[in-house]
């Protein structure tokens, strides 16, 4: 079995819908199994729905709705032939009636939980899978619909709930393995629900995730994250528009790029997949006939001491300074059982014996977490801040890389600097203004020449 996931671009209209189809009847021999993200642009308009209802700003989320249901149905019906209409006229009229229901909820109690932003959010993939199912049935794909809620088991931690492996994975395998055989499942991704059954997602991106998890547990071949790029390429190409596609990287290399940013694969994606050595391909929909990029257990030999750069953008900067005595033991870890409880992930550190400088990507608690840190510390947050980093399994042994970083970005105000306990990655932290111009003078000092092997 091999497992095709579908980003949102790669849905976004009927045209898109049946490229995907074309590029699933084309592997049909390798017993695909199809995981799909909701059509482009319906999450952020989903959540966007949910916080105007939330504020009682019940015309503008009723406006929102409206203009969903109408792309949903204006492209759903263009892929279905007259005897499948009934079908998808009923799968259209309950989810826009139970989303309808929702939007009058929110707007009465005027309130958003983690809870109710995930039901809302899983009917994006709740629609998709339903209407790429029934489009695949009318393309020559013998599609068949399976509700994740009833394979992907998850915590409770809504908007970034964590799957609990054991569980959905005898779900998955047992569910799949079996019409998989005959048929091209097809699965929301991002979604999944508690062992009580509440509809839960696992964060922004997560289809990524579901691909990966299905793929280790029905033990696939390979699993294909079909997107709208040529797969990984060496720098985000809204800031580098010049960036080329990495062909081969390592799961290491991908998981710290994920991780610091690059939004083409989702950070918890690599695990599952690297603990069944499963090979990940990162492939254009657009154009299906580009190699892409295959991540593979080992290392990659390379003649270029990078592999990529990631860029995060949002960032807020924390220092924190001791205003205890000199040789304090136990300062960090009073600082860092702080943001625990807060349960607000850190980034990036650097310190010093009586301060320390963090990162991260969540500022929603922030107020909460200074409050906490005054008594024993003097705090100042930086906001707008980025996080550049360089990637790549060669800066273990190369020397003189940092040296090549820090002369790259001579013009511009680096605020903390770190290479990452992996040795893979060398970050900075500078202000998000000029994280475009050192963006490129990264990838110029490090791109311009390229080892053809991996960047041919
Ligand atoms: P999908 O909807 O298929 O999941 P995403 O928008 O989540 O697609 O991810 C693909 C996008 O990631 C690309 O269009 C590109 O703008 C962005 N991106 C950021 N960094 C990188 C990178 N290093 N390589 C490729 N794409 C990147
Ligand atoms: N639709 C979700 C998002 O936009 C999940 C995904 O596509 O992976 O984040
Ligand atoms: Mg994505």
């Amino acid at each position: 079995m091999i497992v095709m996931k579908f980003g949102g671009s790669s849905l976004e209209s009927s045209a898109a819908i049946k490229r995907a189809a074309a590029i699933v009847r084309g592997r049909l021999g390798r017993h695909p199994v199809v995981v799909v993200s909701a059509m482009g642009g319906t999450t952020n308009e989903l959540l966007a729905m949910a916080a105007d209802a939330a504020q009682s700003k019940r015309s503008e989320a009723m406006a929102r709705l409206g203009s969903l249901e109408e792309l949903h149905r204006r492209e759903s019906l263009e892929l279905v032939s007259e005897s499948s209409r009934k079908e998808l006229e009923m799968i259209l009229a309950d989810h826009f009636q139970g989303l309808r229901e929702i939007v009058e909820g929110l707007c009465s109690v005027r309130e958003l939980t983690p809870r109710s932003l995930d039901a809302v959010a899983s009917y994006g993939e709740r629609l998709s899978s339903r209407i790429v199912a029934l489009a695949f049935q009318n393309h020559g794909v013998p599609g068949v619909h399976l509700d994740a809620r009833n394979s992907i088991v998850t915590d409770s931690r809504f908007t970034q709930a964590t799957p609990i492996i054991e569980e959905t994975n005898s779900r998955v395998s047992a569910d799949i393995l079996e019409i998989g055989a005959e048929h091209v499942v097809v699965i929301g991704g991002q979604l999944g629900a508690t062992a009580e059954g509440v509809t839960t997602t696992l964060g922004r991106g997560g289809s990524d995730l579901t691909a990966s998890l299905v793929g280790a547990a029905v033990g696939a071949e390979a699993i294909e994250i079909w997107t709208d790029v040529d797969g990984v390429l060496t720098c985000d190409p809204n800031l580098v528009p010049e960036a080329h596609p990495v062909r081969t990287i390592s799961f290491d290399e991908a998981a710290e790029l994920a991780y610091f940013g690059a939004k083409v694969l989702h950070p918890a994606t690599v695990l599952p997949a690297k603990e069944k050595n499963i090979p990940v391909w990162i492939l254009n929909s657009r154009r299906p006939e580009s190699p892409g990029t295959k991540i593979v257990p080992g290392a990659v030999p390379c003649a270029n001491v990078l592999k990529s750069l990631a860029c995060k953008q949002g960032i807020t900067v924390v220092n924190i300074r001791s205003t205890r005595m000199l040789g304090a033991h136990g300062f960090l870890r009073r600082i860092f059982e702080i943001f625990d409880r807060f349960e607000t992930e850190v980034d990036m550190v650097s310190t010093s014996e009586v301060s320390v400088s963090l990162t991260v990507d969540n500022d929603a608690r922030l107020a909460e977490i200074c409050a906490e840190l005054e008594p024993f510390t003097e705090v100042s947050v930086e906001k707008d801040r980025a996080i550049l980093c360089a990637v790549g399994d060669n800066l273990r042994e190369t020397p003189g890389v940092a040296a090549r970083v820090l002369a790259a970005l001579k013009s511009v105000n680096v605020r903390m600097i770190s290479q990452g306990a992996s040795l893979l990655n060398l970050g900075v932290v500078l202000s998000s203004e000029d994280l475009g111009r050192a963006a490129a003078a990264l990838h110029r000092e490090f791109f311009t020449e390229r080892d053809p092997a991996v960047f041919g």
